[in-house]
Order: C-alpha cells, then structure tokens, then sequence
C-alpha cells in the first residue's frame, strides 16, 4: 500500500469542513486526551482553538523540551541551480521567468561548501530548481562526494527522483530528503503547477514511499502554506506523517512551515495566497503538530522575520535554517544572482546563534545521529 491509497479515501471538502466545525468542546477534549489523535488535531487545528493557544504553546514548549532539550539545529541552503523545467506560478525560477540561469560547477559547489564550512555550518542543505538536462541524479552522485567529507550530514531539497536514484545517492552518505508537496487540494494543484513534470501530482505524492523504501534516514514533508487552506492542508501533511512514520519506522521525519512569500520575476498572474495564515495561526499549528506528535522535527526558515523567529523558538521549533541565500553561488561566487524568493531573516547564521545562546538555547550547527549515519553506507 502507498500513500496514494490512502489519500484517495479522503475528500478536501470534507476534511475542510469538519475542521470549521469543531468547537471549543472538541478542543478542551483535544488537549486532554492521554494520546492524541488526527481527530484531536483538526481540532487544535481550528478556529475554536485560538482561545486556548497560550495554554497549547505551554504544552507545546515543556514536551519539545522532554523530547529535545533546549538544542536548536541550524542549517543551511546551498543553491546550486536555477535551472528549471517547470511552471509553478509562485515561484521566481519558474520556466516562464526570464531571468540568467546558472548551475554551478564542481569548483563554484566546493567554494560554497567551503565558505558555508567555515562559517561552522556541519550540516548543508543542497537544492535546486528541477532541470533534468543538469541537475539530474548523476549532477548529485558527483556534487555528494566532494562536498560530504565537508560535512557531518548533506541533505537534498531537488526534483523528486526514482527509487532506484534514491539508492544511489544514499550510498553517497544522502543524509535526508526534502520534498513539499505544495497542496494536497487535488483539484486546484495544476492551477499552481501547469507544465513540467511537477504537474504529475501522484509522482510528487508518492516521492515520500519511494524514499522510505530507498531507506532514507530522514524526509521532509510540508505544504506551502497560504496556496489553499492552510488548516485543511495541514491534515493532510499530518496525515502523510502518520502514514509515513507507521510504514517507514526506521525513518525519521521532520515538518516545514514555508509560507507564500513574493518573489521576482513572478507577473501579476502569479499565486496569489488564497488563506493567508498569520502568525497567531502560525504558532498555532506549530503547537498543534507538537502536541500530535512529539518525535517529529519542527523546522522554520528564513522566510520568517527575525522577529517572529526569535519569539517562536521556544514553542516547539527544533530546526532552522540561518543566513540563508536562495540564489546559486549567492555565498561567495555570484551574490547578485536572482532569488527564488525574498528571504526575511537576512541575519548572519553568528547573530542568530547569539541570538539562542541569549536565550538558552544551545545552536547545534548539524542534524542528530552525524555518527550513526555516516555508518549506514
Ligand atoms: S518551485 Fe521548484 S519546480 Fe517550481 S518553478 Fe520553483 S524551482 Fe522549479
């Protein structure tokens, strides 16, 4: 069985609707309950739930304490290309986007490595827009091998690839995978993604099976949040979690919150978020996904304001991502090249780690388990 069989059994609407519908009752029985349910999540998922965040960002905060200590992940993005086959309306390196395009080569890759390295980054997150003339698995197998003896974990946020291709690259040391499947709106998902291999919802739905069957040591799930109802795709990345975590258990997992933000290149045609989600609902979700679940990664990125970032990290978030670029070469070989999308936190990854440790919190700068890990190949 695959997700696919299980997606299929749900209707959006349905889910959406129950969602609305529940009430404060729903919710004080949500926050009771010894072990909860996706029930119990659509409920703290709701609108019936706002009266109760301060109580379920106090729950949110002491079992991410329990489970994690007071250690915050941080990360980074290398962007290697911006190359991409696709259309999807909100993006800046979208196919119809005329702006110069630019992979980089080995010795523009192991400059970024090295810049990001020296700047005490151990664990890097390589990603790419989805162009399979360039940046095609075996762009990957020859870019993992200089830049994994760099790094304690590299990480993969790219095109969704074959099993087989997944198995190749995990004998490369691929530490995890990111993969976001947007919306899970079936319907309303080729508005957002109308050419190009992405527009094949199933493919990117099952990427998560194909990886957990590879036997990737951790993926990545997330909807961009604001495309539809947030809370309604929300369930369903929960959803995707359980079924995951149930199917796949050696694997591990972690959650993204990346909300619509604007970017260049994008005309007045581009997507326009249909639910904004503030960020009292932020916070809200993030408590929600904590209290449904206390093993999984809450990861936020630079998208978010310094701001909201520095106030969140006590809630439930176990990862983030500092001094971000979302340009190829944007460290060190071409700073000007356009982004995919403005970034907000634009502090450098040594302030936002000042930042924890005045907090209490200790900045790690790699995901768990480096040891084990690297013992798998
Ligand atoms: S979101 Fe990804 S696939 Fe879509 S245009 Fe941007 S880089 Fe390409």
């Amino acid at each position: 069985m695959s997700f696919r069989q299980v997606f299929d059994q749900y209707n959006w609407e349905q889910v959406h609707d129950d969602i609305l519908s529940k009430s404060e009752a729903d919710v004080i029985r949500a926050l009771e309950a010894p072990r909860r349910t996706l029930e119990h999540f659509k409920a703290l998922l709701s609108p019936a739930a706002s009266p109760y965040l301060e109580h379920m960002a106090t729950r949110s905060r002491h079992l991410t304490l329990r489970r994690f200590g007071n250690v915050i992940q941080l990360f980074a993005p290398l962007y290697v290309s911006n190359e991409c086959q696709n259309i999807c309306t909100y993006c800046g390196f979208s196919m119809d986007n005329f702006l110069q395009r630019k992979t980089l080569d080995e010795t523009e890759l192991l400059q970024e490595a090295r810049y990001l390295k020296e700047r005490g980054y151990d664990h890097v997150l390589l990603v790419s827009g989805e162009a399979n003339k360039t940046v095609n698995p075996a762009y990957f197998q020859a870019a993992l091998r200089p830049v994994n003896p760099l790094f304690s974990q590299v990480s993969l946020e790219i095109q969704p690839l074959d099993e087989s291709d997944y198995r190749m690259l995990i004998d490369e040391q691929l530490h995890s995978v990111l993969v976001y499947q947007e919306t899970y709106r079936q319907d309303r998902y080729k508005i957002y993604h109308p050419k190009g291999k992405k527009s094949n919802f199933y493919y990117r739905l099952e990427t998560p099976d194909r990886l957990g069957r590879a036997g990737i040591h951790k993926i990545g799930l997330g909807a961009l949040l604001g495309l539809e109802d947030w809370r309604t795709d929300s369930f369903f990345t929960a959803l995707h979690l359980q079924y995951l975590e149930k199917t796949y258990w050696a694997t591990r997992y972690s959650i993204s919150f990346p909300r619509l933000r604007p970017c260049a290149g994008a005309g007045a045609d581009a997507a326009q978020p249909a639910s904004m989600i503030t960020d009292r609902e932020l916070v809200q979700l993030i408590c929600a996904y904590r209290l449904l679940n206390q093993e999984v990664d809450l990861s936020l990125s630079t998208r978010e304001s310094s701001h909201f970032r520095d106030h969140i990290i006590s809630l439930g978030i176990t990862s983030m991502s500092a001094g971000s670029k979302t340009n190829p070469g944007g460290y060190s070989v071409a700073p000007t090249s356009l982004e995919q999308f403005e970034i907000d936190d634009s502090r450098p990854p040594e302030e936002v780690a000042r930042m924890l440790s005045r907090k209490g919190y200790q900045p790690v700068w790699k995901d768990w388990d480096p040891v084990l890990q690297k013992q798998r190949g």
